[in-house]
């Protein structure tokens, strides 16, 4: 890819993608090649965080740190990965294209994006086409995978049915778009602020670092702990063909989606804490949401499955 091309990239994503050549045993090297150019704006995201010791901290700008994780992180696992991923309840498209819009200011691509490379590592979990097995190095399934040049493009044969809803196109392809327009925001929001209550000793510029610069890294992180971490760190219930595992302390930060070995065992549930004890926030907003019709159709752990092909008997 030339260096403009590159750029360009920065502002619009070329969805096509020449899945033939992955297989050429000459294109697998360039194909796990990092295009320094390209990532520029993820590497900027994280300098971005430095500007925390210029513009300092206020209770506000904690609050809205907060808030702002808590929001898009559930967006990400509800929606991004329940939802999109695995279909695991239904919704109505003003709902799904809400929440897909709120997911799309994680800064994690597109819902298509995402989607499409979550079903194939599903496909070949930690086998060698599994887009981020820690197997082929924790740092790769961490981070590598996706800033390496084979897993820009998103695979439309894994996604048939999101591709025909053009606003989910729009959102994957222009998919700083969203990013931009809500660090913009909060940045408002804080200049507003400034002028209304400068009791609270914020502004534009401290608010726009902590609600969009660090909330955003800190976020990125922890979902992609789940495809690093949470296959090699925690306890196995299930004799998946995976190295899924369970792990309580990353259930916490990424509302529920630490039970990545119940997850693997049973992909289909909109809930991923099978028992009382596994606090799944995710599932429980959901259900919040099913209660006053915004979503519905959640799919339950038949109690088969959650007793089938197991390690251990908790
Ligand atoms: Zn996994
Ligand atoms: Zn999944």
């Amino acid at each position: 890819m030339s260096a403009k091309q590159s750029v360009a990239s920065w502002f619009k994503t070329d969805s096509s993608l020449g899945e033939e050549s992955h297989h050429r045993p000459e294109a697998i090297n360039q194909q796990r090649q990092i295009d320094w150019l390209r990532i520029l704006p993820f590497i900027g995201l994280h300098l971005a965080c430095l500007a925390v010791f210029v513009v300092g901290w206020s209770w506000a700008a904690v609050a809205v740190f907060v808030a702002s994780y808590l929001v898009r992180m559930f967006a990400i696992t509800a929606f991004y990965h329940r939802y999109f991923s695995h279909r695991s309840f239904k919704t109505s498209r003003t709902v799904q294209f809400i929440f897909a819009v709120i997911g799309a200011s994680a800064t994690q691509r597109g819902p298509l994006w995402w989607a499409a490379h979550h079903r194939h590592h599903h496909k070949v979990a930690d086998q060698e086409a599994d887009p981020h097995a820690p197997r082929h190095g924790f740092w790769w399934s961490h981070a590598g995978w996706f800033l390496s040049r084979g897993h820009f493009a998103t695979d439309h044969r894994q996604i048939p049915d999101l591709v025909k809803y053009p606003e989910l196109r729009w959102l994957d392809r222009y998919d700083l778009a969203v990013p931009v327009v809500y660090a913009v925001l909060l940045f408002l929001l804080g200049a507003v602020l400034e002028r209304v209550a400068p009791g609270l000793g914020t502004n534009g510029w401290q608010m726009l670092v902590w609600g969009y610069f660090l909330s955003t890294v800190v976020l990125i992180h922890v979902t992609l702990t789940i495809n690093s971490l949470a296959h090699v760190w925690g306890s196995r219930r299930y004799a998946t063909r995976d190295d899924s595992r369970n792990n309580g302390f990353l259930a916490l930060l990424t509302l529920g989606e630490g039970w990545h070995n119940n997850h693997h065992h049973f992909p289909g549930s909109a809930r991923q804490g099978f028992y009382w004890w596994e606090i799944d926030v995710s599932f429980y907003m959901l259900k919040l949401m099913s209660w006053v019709g915004l979503v519905h159709d959640l799919k339950p752990v038949p109690e088969t499955i959650r007793n089938a092909r197991r390690i251990r008997p908790s």
